[in-house]
């Protein structure tokens, strides 16, 4: 019989547990619980086997910028489906949807960012990252610059490459990461790691950990510095407003090009087009993904400089996916791109939605758990603490403080995740001010009854 939505939930829940290996998840104990099976969405609102009706806060993973349910979007992959639903780029082959879109996309992004490199994802766009960054040094005469240098807790996809870039601990202890010639600097993260310090000093004191890293390495060996413009499954890290420019100080001076993964910062987030944007960023290289189609299609891409266009553009660069600039894929984006622009979504979360929410998720710090909400544009967090004057950490070994709010809040109605005892948002950025006040209501309940 044929598996559907009509069937029972228990039932769904024992194939999926019997035939799918979920990412990121210990299975065992999924199957335990039975997974949450979501059938349906509008707007922000998810729908589950059972009828549920739940703000989704997490807007997918940090993709459905847009909102769910927008048929345009339906309408232009059906139609591209039907006129060319693929054709490669490899072999001196175009077609209109990557015209259209790499021409939208040099339009968007800041300065000569004019050129793009298409991948399915962010993981493999940064690989691409990887192997353009380096392949530009070789072709410039300096092929010992090979370093890449990123922070601890940044994460950058889940390829052997991009989870090298990736500082995440627990990833790097299975499969053999990281390769060779990545190396991680500390984080800007002042609430957990400051200590007594004063912010600024702190953001300054961290961003000169990339110069002592290109001094002790040797500039003459450093490719790139990678980097998100506020780290997002990191726990929504927002660094001190010194971190930034100083940062971008030790890139010019050493000539070390700087990528900005704007995988979760891009496409209107923060309140910008760009993440870069946002935070005074000149990157030569911006990672995109997920806003980018708002999860529709899958794809993601590197949108580069014209200095280092011009480098690679003159070499045969020995890389390529099946999908890279995928027809679908690319007109789903460009009808994304036009939706976001004619109905003004990114001036929205700059003026109006995105000030009410920062003000409903800042009031969220009067409550007894919470040490610090913060948000920029539509990424926010919370930092639950049992002590706020001395932002002491809850014991590790307690299931964690936010694992239990993020169940209360799956009880309630909400999807927020957590991170240790951060939880954190990313909502469509099409949410009312109404679904925020929503959002807010369950969030205070969902942290009293953590409490
Ligand atoms: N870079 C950042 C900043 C991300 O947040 C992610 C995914 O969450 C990625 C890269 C990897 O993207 P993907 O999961 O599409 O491979």
């Amino acid at each position: 019989t044929a598996i559907t939505n009509h069937m029972p939930t228990a039932e769904l829940q024992a194939l999926d547990a019997a035939h799918h290996m979920h990412p990121f998840t210990n299975n065992n104990e999924l199957e335990q619980k039975g997974a949450r099976i979501i059938t349906r969405a509008k707007g922000v609102t998810l729908t589950d086997s059972e009828g549920n009706q739940i703000l989704d806060a997490m807007g997918g993973l940090w993709c459905v910028n847009i909102g769910y349910g927008r048929e345009e979007l339906a309408e232009v992959a059906a139609r591209q489906m039907r006129e060319l639903p693929f054709y490669n780029t490899f072999f001196q082959t175009t077609h209109v949807p990557v015209i259209a879109l790499s021409a939208k996309l040099a339009e968007l992004a800041p300065g000569d960012l004019n050129h793009v490199f298409y991948a399915s994802s962010g993981s493999e766009a940064n690989d691409t990252n990887i192997r353009m960054v380096r392949t530009y040094w070789a072709e410039m005469g300096q092929p010992e610059r090979k370093v890449i240098i990123s922070r601890k807790n940044a994460y950058h996809g889940s390829s052997v490459g991009s989870g090298s870039l990736g500082g995440m601990s627990g990833m790097h202890a299975q499969g053999g990461m990281p390769i060779p010639d990545i190396h991680h600097i500390d984080q800007p993260y002042w609430y957990g790691e400051g200590g007594d310090s004063d912010p600024e000093e702190f953001g300054l004191a961290r961003a000169r950990q990339l110069e002592e890293k290109i001094e002790e390495l040797g500039a003459h060996c450093v490719a790139a510095f990678i980097a998100e413009p506020i780290q997002g499954a990191g726990g929504v890290i927002i660094p001190p407003d010194s971190y930034w420019p100083e940062i971008q100080r030790i890139c010019d001076k050493y000539g070390v090009l700087l990528i900005a993964d704007e995988v979760i910062c891009g496409f209107g987030r923060t309140g910008n087009w760009f993440g870069s944007q946002t935070l005074n960023i000149r990157p030569d290289i911006m990672t995109i993904a997920k806003g980018l189609s708002s999860g529709y299609a899958p794809i993601g891409g590197s949108i580069v400089s014209d200095k280092i266009a011009e480098v690679i553009n003159a070499c045969e660069f020995n890389h390529g996916y099946t999908y890279s600039g995928h027809p679908v894929s690319c007109a789903v984006a460009l009808e994304n791109l036009r939706i976001l622009e004619e109905e003004k979504i990114v001036e929205r979360v700059a003026q109006d939605t995105g000030p009410y929410l920062k003000e409903k998720w800042q009031a969220l710090a009067d409550h007894p758990l919470v040490g610090e909400a913060r948000i920029v544009g539509m990424m926010g967090s919370l930092a639950l603490t049992p002590h706020k004057e001395s932002r002491a950490k809850f014991a590790a070994d307690a299931g964690t403080a936010g694992y239990i709010c993020r169940e209360r809040c799956f009880a309630n109605s909400l999807v927020m995740r957590h991170v240790g005892d951060r939880m954190i948002i990313s909502p469509p950025l099409v949410i009312t001010k109404e679904e925020i006040d929503t959002l807010a209501e369950r969030a205070w309940a969902s942290l009293d009854q953590a409490a």
